[in-house]
């Protein structure tokens, strides 16, 4: 059973004292956590890493000069609902508009959490129509919302239905169940995802104290079942934005076969200001794991340009071109070091 505002007061997670204000923000932006989730809030401690990410919180209805309420320009690139075509070789399907639990910065928290919840059959059609018509779409993304809230037998039509389609050669699940619900993640589930086709699934973690060991055993089970894992993550002020908690949390996914992919710079979502921190800072954090810990633990530093223009690597660079035609190679440490132009002959 999903926690509302209510139940979370209930539970003791949330004063009730401030139910009148975060009834507003709940009426904006939806409000859930799963039993697994709460049980990792700690109500006692005031900064505590997973609250921030799902406890609705009255600074939600700040507005900053800079949110959008499509951040990374979703709506721009859709020729039909449920389809997101940005880039020519792969588009993001969304079968479905709600999650297990709302995350507070969410960058769709726009668009998910309504009341119609699933893409009607017509559009669904509709969608795959457009997939089929499309030869240069290599990879379909299924995202939403959360894919693996639909039923093992719905993923399962879904996984047929791109099977089915010759062009399609890698299909990408984009999901956080594993972490809210991980006993979702069951042989059912899996079995819905066993295809011909490649099959990656991406799951998005933030803190290494999302990792339990249920977390563990769901991930294990995608695994088993041949199934590469990689990760996403928010770069969040008050969750992740310290160099102890980046490490370990890549290496505890490491150390479960999980491959850090990306580290996502927070969009522009609308009342989610209090989490943005500086790309500045960013970027130190990013160098600070850099030479220090395992390459296969660190994912690409992006951003989603605002707009709908893509994403990006946003990291500091390592190199900078001299005027002979090489280059100075900045080292983990900072120290500077020339790189010859192709086919010199000199030594410098
Ligand atoms: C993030 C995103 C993708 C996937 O991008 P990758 O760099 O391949 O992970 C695809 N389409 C859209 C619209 C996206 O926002
Ligand atoms: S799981 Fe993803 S889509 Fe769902 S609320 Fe969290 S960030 Fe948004």
């Amino acid at each position: 059973m999903a926690l509302d505002l209510h139940g979370l007061i209930e539970r003791g997670l949330i004063a009730p004292d401030r139910a009148r204000g975060l009834q507003r923000v709940a009426d904006q932006f939806a409000v859930a956590l799963t039993d697994d989730i709460a049980e990792l809030i700690d109500p006692n401690d005031p900064v505590d890493p997973i609250a921030a990410q799902f406890l609705p919180r009255e600074a939600e209805l700040d507005v900053d000069l800079h949110d959008r309420a499509d951040p990374i320009g979703d709506h721009r690139w859709s020729p039909v609902p449920g389809i997101v075509h940005r880039y020519p070789d792969r588009v993001l399907l969304k079968p479905v508009l709600v999650c297990p639990v709302y995350c507070r910065f969410c960058f769709r928290r726009e668009q998910v959490g309504g009341d119609d919840g699933m893409l009607p059959a017509e559009a669904l059609d509709r969608a795959f129509t457009y997939i089929e018509q499309h030869p240069d779409i290599w990879e379909v993304i299924i995202t939403g919302g959360d894919p693996f809230v639909l039923s093992p037998r719905r993923l399962a039509e879904l996984v047929r239905r791109l099977e089915a389609v010759p062009h399609v050669a890698v299909i990408r699940f984009h999901t956080r169940v594993p972490i809210a619900e991980p006993r979702r993640i069951a042989p059912p589930l899996v079995a819905a995802l066993q295809s011909e086709k490649a099959i990656y699934v991406v799951i998005h973690a933030n803190h290494p104290r999302e990792l339990t060991p249920a977390v563990r055993e769901a991930v294990g089970r995608l695994v088993k079942a041949g199934i590469p894992t990689l990760a996403q993550s928010v770069l969040l002020r008050g969750v992740n934005d310290n160099p102890e908690v980046l490490e370990a949390l890549f290496r505890a996914l490491v150390a479960i076969r999980v491959k850090p992919y990306y580290l996502h710079h927070p969009d522009l979502a609308p009342g989610t200001a209090h989490f943005r921190l500086g790309i500045e800072e960013g970027q130190r954090l990013v160098a600070g794991l850099r030479g220090r810990v395992s390459g296969l633990c660190q994912p690409t530093y992006v951003l989603d340009i605002p707009g709908g223009f893509g994403k990006v690597p946003v990291a500091a660079g390592y190199t900078e071109p001299r005027k002979n035609g090489g280059w100075i190679v900045r080292d983990a440490a900072g120290g500077e070091h020339p790189y010859p132009p192709p086919g010199d002959d000199t030594v410098s």
